[in-house]
């Protein structure tokens, strides 16, 4: 509902004014950038959370649930991978000496690294959803639900993945319930990060029932060991080739890898400074491929958990406790006495699961129409902003500007983070997304400093 409409100005400044649709990692990333770069600039956060920082990923309040990525990889800049570690050092010694650590000390730290900024009045954070950002010759305006207005000089979606939602009935969203501490039955549809999550977090509440784990095709994620990425140079890789060719090269290198007695990590890891290079050369067939093919292989293999999950799943598995199922989820009804009759395809039949709840662990949606934030939603349907073939997100050029409908790139709406995985594709982890801050960083304040001047206070 629209409230009394207030109206937020630009203060009269030089600077540039950067609004950032957005306060999870890849908001936070880049506002710490621009203001690294340009001290001056002003930047503003819009946020419907109640604070800045975790966004989805690290606002679990549970110690159990941690980062997949070592804290060691974490650094917020590149050029100083110590930060992180260092901060930890300071901040939570504790934890300091482990490899992957709770990620509500992420948070923390996200939320820390721009704290002076705040203070300094360089950071304005505003909470509230953004409902509709437009561009305008002049600047971009920015409408909030209660109808607060925000006029800055360009743009910036980070507003993260598609959200998981609780679409059918019966399905819980796993970061939106309290635990279960008896004998109730699970099904877990879905078997990633958020999956192990959820196992931790049912052994911690002293769950005693049996768990069901369904996925499409019953991989788990990998487990993270104490490997060292190989060092593979970028003419090796195989750019342009076809899905196929592109995992036949991968597997002869993890085997001829493997005879000389290293780890098959080693070779995954290596691989992935290239992946985004390989992935802008590779033909829009190719990709179709991969994602049909390869992808979930890929992404077991590349987005381990830490041996704490795994331990989770030994014991458990030890226990008799868990089933493992391979099969595509239909859907869910509630019965009469409360309990869940849930629905699987498996070859081809249908199988009838009676369980007490169903977690919704499936992650990442693939369809950024559907799932999307409203913003992007509501630009989409302007022709602002249009999705790529594959339906992975909205398609950005290579210095992550907007396109829109007709193929035109915006001059004044950008994009950061999981948002621009359709161009990307591997930038959904702070690794890869701290180097799209600074590129992004970069070009926004050359393009400030080429043409375009700062606008005056008042309604856009
Ligand atoms: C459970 C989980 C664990 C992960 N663990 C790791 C890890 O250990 N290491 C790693 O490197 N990566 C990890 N990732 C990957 C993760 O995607 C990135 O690290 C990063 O957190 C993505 O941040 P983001 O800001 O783009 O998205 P999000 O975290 O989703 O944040 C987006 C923010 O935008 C806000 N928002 C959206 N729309 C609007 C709007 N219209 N108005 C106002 N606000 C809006 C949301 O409220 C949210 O706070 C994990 C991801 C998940 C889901």
């Amino acid at each position: 509902m629209v409230m009394n409409k207030t109206f937020e100005f630009t203060p009269a400044t030089s600077a540039a004014h950067v609004l950032i649709v957005g306060g999870g990692a890849s908001g936070v990333l880049l506002a710490a950038q621009l203001l690294r770069q340009v001290p001056e600039t002003l930047v503003t956060i819009v946020e419907r959370r109640a604070e800045i920082g975790p966004g989805l990923a690290y606002s679990t309040p549970e110690p159990w649930h941690l980062l997949n990525t070592r804290a060691g990889n974490m650094s917020a800049w590149p050029d100083q991978p110590e930060h992180f570690s260092d901060w930890l050092r300071e901040n939570a010694p504790d934890a300091a000496a482990r490899c992957f650590v709770s990620r509500n000390h992420y948070a923390r730290y996200l939320a820390e690294l721009v704290a002076p900024s705040r203070l300094s009045g360089h950071l304005r954070c505003v909470f509230g959803e953004c409902r509709r950002v437009e561009e305008g010759a002049q600047g971009v305006r920015a409408e909030l639900s209660d109808g607060r207005m925000i006029r800055a000089d360009i743009a910036v979606l980070a507003t993260g993945h598609p959200a998981v939602g609780n679409e059918l009935d019966g399905m819980s969203n796993p970061w939106a319930q309290k635990p279960l501490t008896g004998t109730e039955r699970i099904l877990i549809v879905g078997s990633g990060q958020t999956m192990t999550d959820q196992l931790l977090s049912l052994g911690a509440a002293g769950h005693m029932g049996k768990i069901i784990i369904l996925s499409r095709r019953s991989q788990l994620p990998r487990v993270h060991t104490d490997n060292r990425p190989l060092q593979i140079f970028l003419d090796e890789v195989p750019r342009g080739a076809g899905a196929a060719e592109a995992m036949r090269w991968l597997r002869r290198r993890v085997h001829g890898h493997m005879q000389q007695g290293g780890d098959w990590r080693d070779v995954v890891d290596g691989l992935r400074p290239h992946v985004q290079r390989i992935w802008a050369a590779m033909p829009l067939s190719a990709r179709g491929a991969f994602l049909r093919h390869a992808c979930r292989w890929w992404e077991v293999h590349r987005h381990r958990m830490p041996p704490e999950g795994e331990a989770a799943l030994d014991k458990l598995n030890a226990e008799g406790r868990i089933t493992r199922m391979r099969g595509a989820f239909l859907s869910t009804t509630r019965e009469g006495d409360g309990s869940i009759k849930a629905l699987v395809s498996q070859d081809g039949a249908v199988t009838e699961l009676q369980v007490d709840r169903v977690l919704d662990c499936r992650g990442i949606r693939r369809d950024p129409a559907r799932h999307g934030a409203p913003v992007l939603a509501d630009l989409l349907q302007r022709g602002r902003a249009r999705i790529d073939p594959l339906g992975l997100g909205p398609e950005v050029t290579a210095h992550c500007a907007l396109i829109n409908v007709d193929g035109t790139p915006s001059t004044r709406i950008f994009a950061i983070g999981p948002v621009t995985r359709a161009a990307f594709w591997e930038i959904t982890a702070i690794p890869d997304i701290r180097e799209q801050a600074v590129r992004l960083a970069s070009h926004l304040v050359a393009w400030r400093l080429k043409a375009h001047k700062p606008m005056a206070s008042g309604v856009a």
